[in-house]
């Protein structure tokens, strides 16, 4: 939950999740469905299926107990290295380094590489946890540094516990940061049918399996290749892009692929999509 989302936005979920699926076999057997609704909010849902994935693989291939060997959690789905370092780190105090992005803000900074490559971070990563007494205090300490003190806009070097072996201490790195090339935005526009029923409820459709909000719920969405010269009714960012969402209400026959949901708090749903519908009729919600 953590990868991508912030500690207290994830507090409140993590406690929740467990009280949906309090055990792997739980998880396991669970419809994908319903998995997906106990993340309703969260955003990147891929990980709900990889943890959904993950739970099935460890009943089918480890007798429903989380494997012990890095070399097994990395056949995991949606574990890779880094995360994969963090668990065997924290759990069975192995000398696996962590590389998310904040550890490699302070690896660079560190050693003064701004430029380094993956490959030259994980080594400098792994030379860094042989060295350690405790590779788990040693992963989260990183991870703190970064997320705390040494952060992408601002190095708090006077605070800084490292700040005698760093080499970047007190150089101008919120310059540095501030010059940093961002990522554009694409706007993306959609005509969202709603189609409505006096006994059936709203007509809601499944997402394809890859793609934007995939394995979720929606009415009927049609991408618009030009921007409407009408005003959309929400606007909805994701990371890299940005969802101009018009409705509009249909009266002809809903399509095939779909079904008609009369409460739709029993499917998972994409946040934007909520947004739409409370602001076309309250009622939905
Ligand atoms: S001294 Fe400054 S730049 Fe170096 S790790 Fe600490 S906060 Fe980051």
């Amino acid at each position: 939950m953590l990868q991508q989302t912030q500690v207290k936005t994830v507090l409140p979920r993590y406690k929740a999740w467990f009280q949906s699926f309090p055990n792997i076999q739980q998880l396991a057997t669970a419809p994908l469905d319903d998995v997906l609704k106990a993340w309703e909010g969260l955003g990147y849902y891929r990980r709900a299926r990889f943890i959904h994935a993950t739970a099935q693989q460890i009943i089918d291939k480890h007798q429903g107990i989380f494997p012990e060997q890095f070399e097994d959690m990395l056949n995991l789905p949606g574990i890779g290295k880094s995360t994969a370092g963090a668990i065997a780190s924290f759990c069975f105090n192995t000398n696996t380094p962590v590389l998310d992005g904040n550890v490699k803000r302070v690896l660079k900074r560190w050693h003064k590489q701004p430029q380094a490559s993956d490959r030259q971070l994980w080594n400098l990563a792994q030379t860094a946890i042989n060295a350690s007494q405790n590779p788990a205090i040693w992963n989260q300490s990183m991870m703190e540094l970064g997320a705390t003190l040494c952060q992408a806009r601002s190095a708090k070097c006077v605070a800084c516990p490292v700040s005698k072996h760093c080499k970047s201490a007190f150089s101008n790195i919120e310059e540095q940061a501030s010059n940093k090339k961002k990522t554009p935005v694409k706007d993306v526009f959609w005509q969202i049918n709603i189609h409505t029923h006096p006994e059936k409820g709203l007509w809601l459709e499944q997402r394809p399996e890859n793609g934007i909000w995939a394995g979720l719920w929606t009415p009927p969405m049609i991408e618009l290749t030009q921007k409407p010269k009408t005003s959309p009714c929400h606007i909805h960012l994701l990371t890299h892009r940005r969802l101009h969402l018009y409705s509009k209400k249909v009266t002809s026959s809903p399509p095939s692929n779909g079904k008609w949901v009369k409460d739709i708090s029993m499917l998972a749903l994409p946040t934007g999509i909520h947004h739409l519908l409370a602001k076309q009729d309250p009622n939905f919600l």
